[in-house]
């Protein structure tokens, strides 16, 4: 080709043998009009992915964009001096140059992509991809959904055969592309639970639990939300005909992010049907013991319940505040392959290695919980959790154990340490039989940790701090939430906690091993006394336990108050334990 050739004659008419024949060689490169646009083509590609993704993703994360644009502004001088001043001439030399600036470039991409990725701050469903594919198919399937819902995700029935998607235009198509939906959004703000009731006479109103806070949805037309409703029983292979009674059955949906376990629970009122997806439930029971939210004194506690021999622990938590978690999570403390150590539950949330989990299923005319509680502690095993106290009875049985014998662990709904030990009393009828057998009272709730991303710190006023009990010379920080991060000077919703401020949860504790002294106060049904001797071994409260959280800049003194401000609250007037909780899973 002519164009290889002319830049060569240009080039003999200088003078040879000189520094300026390279130069020259340098310039004529310059001169066929296509070798600049084509150095000039990664340096675009590259410009526009720093300053559209990389400058963007290092803002959102807090990733010290300062740093990484001096980084980027290096590698691109060095690029555009190794493209432009390659002294090497020809092609041979325009080739080196072309090299040498896709080298630099790609290595600057790679080592930001690497690095960034590697950082724990960048979630892993917001890491950068190089995959393009990947961005045209984000791109098409954002059109897409503006437009229409399409199904996208692959659902295996409750016998786990994968649920054929219908023909596209077909009014199931439809259906099942809106009910995929409703699993989308729910993984999208990371909710553990979605519910659809009947909100008015023509439409059902979704709502979304995101770490343990309710958060409304849309509103779906009735027609529509029954049709829904009829979609997702029938992938768990429950009777559509059945609209009163409560049905519940697993699934496995599998989309971007793996796959999920789902549980679906549908049941009816006189107002309609109500349907609720729970996901990962057994995942969300599943934690052990140290990541719990103890504080260490209150682990080491713990530990120390763990070897007392027999006797029975409280385990006290109002509804959706990590009271299974809790009960599985304590078994940790005693050797499933060297003890006999059993749960007996009403609904199985997890399968635990080593131990023998009885499951009790209420039928017309079989044992009752009671009976089946009596029937396990009577073969003396080592170590029990009684996961539910759903009646008087069960809690007789309990207490008339061999408690020398045998650990019980009863996870029991109630507010506090002090109100479980009046509901304990009051529920095994028999305040001497109840108090003797108390070894150790732990209670709990659930609060919301602060989103680390975008938390917000401040310096608390004094007169705040003193209401709070805080020493002002040792708390200069607290935090708050934020749930915006800051683009270019734009607030954008935060891309970790999707603008609410939280992500997670995590337990605050009391935990209190009784001694005679105690017990003989439990018999004596003295609470005021129990109470005084509980402050006396100076164990953090449950609202001593957050405010330390707060401190520590893991959740804000908002969510502290908004947990804890019943806590504190007179104890319990109920006379008999709660009956067994309503909602599908108590857990956290
Ligand atoms: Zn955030």
């Amino acid at each position: 080709m002519s164009t290889f050739t002319e830049p060569t004659t240009l080039a003999s008419i200088l003078p040879p043998g000189s520094g300026l024949l390279t130069l020259g060689e340098a310039a004529h490169q310059l001169v066929s009009w296509w070798k600049p646009l084509l150095l000039l083509a990664p340096f675009v590609a590259w410009a526009w992915l720093i300053s559209n993704v990389f400058d963007k993703h290092a803002s959102r994360f807090f990733l010290g964009r300062e740093k990484w644009n001096a980084i980027h502004l290096i590698a691109g001088m060095l690029a555009l001096a190794a493209g432009f001043l390659m002294p090497v001439p020809g092609v041979g030399g325009f080739l080196a140059g072309f090299a040498a600036v896709l080298l630099i470039l790609g290595l600057d991409v790679g080592l930001f992509a690497g690095i960034t990725n590697r950082d724990e701050r960048v979630p892993e469903s917001q890491r950068l991809s190089l995959d393009f594919s990947k961005l045209s198919e984000a791109r098409d399937a954002r059109s897409e959904s503006k437009q229409q819902a399409t199904v996208q995700l692959e659902i295996k029935n409750a016998s786990g055969i994968a649920v054929r998607a219908p023909q596209k235009d077909s009014p199931e198509y439809n259906v099942r592309a809106n009910a995929e939906q409703i699993f989308i959004k729910a993984s999208q703000v990371r909710a553990s639970q979605v519910d659809f009731a009947p909100a008015s006479e023509s439409a059902y109103a979704a709502s979304y639990l995101i770490d343990g806070v309710r958060q409304a949805g849309d509103a779906i037309p009735t027609g529509e939300a029954l049709s829904l409703i009829d979609f997702w029983k029938s992938c768990a292979e429950l009777d559509l005909k059945d609209r009163r009674r409560k049905l519940s059955g697993k699934i496995k949906v599998s989309g971007g992010a793996g796959e999920s376990g789902v549980k679906i629970v549908t049941s009816g009122s006189k107002n309609g049907m109500r349907l609720t997806m729970l996901f990962d439930p057994d995942k969300a029971v599943r934690r052990p013991l140290e990541k719990l939210g103890f504080l260490d004194q209150q682990l080491a506690d713990m530990k120390a319940l763990g070897e007392i021999e027999g006797g029975v622990v409280l385990l006290a938590a109002p509804s959706d505040h990590g009271r299974t978690t809790t009960g599985y999570a304590v078994l940790n403390l005693h050797d499933a392959y060297t003890q006999n150590v059993q749960t007996v539950e009403v609904e199985k949330e997890d399968s635990l290695e080593g131990v023998r989990q009885i499951e009790f299923k209420p039928i017309e005319d079989g044992p009752d919980f009671a009976s089946t509680v009596r029937s396990v502690l009577r073969r003396d095993p080592d170590v029990v959790s009684v996961m539910e106290l759903p009646d008087v009875e069960t809690a007789k049985e309990i207490a008339k154990a061999d408690l020398a014998r045998s650990r019980v662990y009863v996870s029991i709904k109630g507010d506090g340490a002090m109100a479980s030990a009046q509901l304990w009393v009051k529920a095994v009828g028999d305040a001497k039989l109840a108090g003797n057998g108390l070894t150790g009272l732990v209670a709990q709730r659930l609060l919301r940790k602060l989103c680390e991303n975008c938390r917000v710190p401040y310096q608390p006023p004094p007169e705040i701090l003193k209401k709070l009990g805080l020493p002002a010379d040792k708390v200069k920080q607290l935090h708050k939430k934020g749930g915006q991060v800051l683009i270019r000077n734009k607030p954008e919703a935060c891309p970790v906690c999707q603008g609410l401020g939280y992500v997670g949860q995590t337990g605050v504790f009391e935990v209190y091993q009784l001694d005679d002294e105690m017990r003989s106060l439990v018999v004596k049904q003295d609470w005021i006394g129990l109470r005084n001797a509980l402050r006396k071994t100076q164990r953090p409260s449950i609202q001593q336990a957050a405010l330390r959280k707060a401190v520590e800049g893991v959740t804000s003194i908002e969510e502290v108050m908004r947990v804890t401000a019943s806590s504190t609250s007179k104890p319990s007037s109920k006379s008999k334990p709660a009956k067994s909780s309503e909602a599908p899973a108590n857990a956290g």
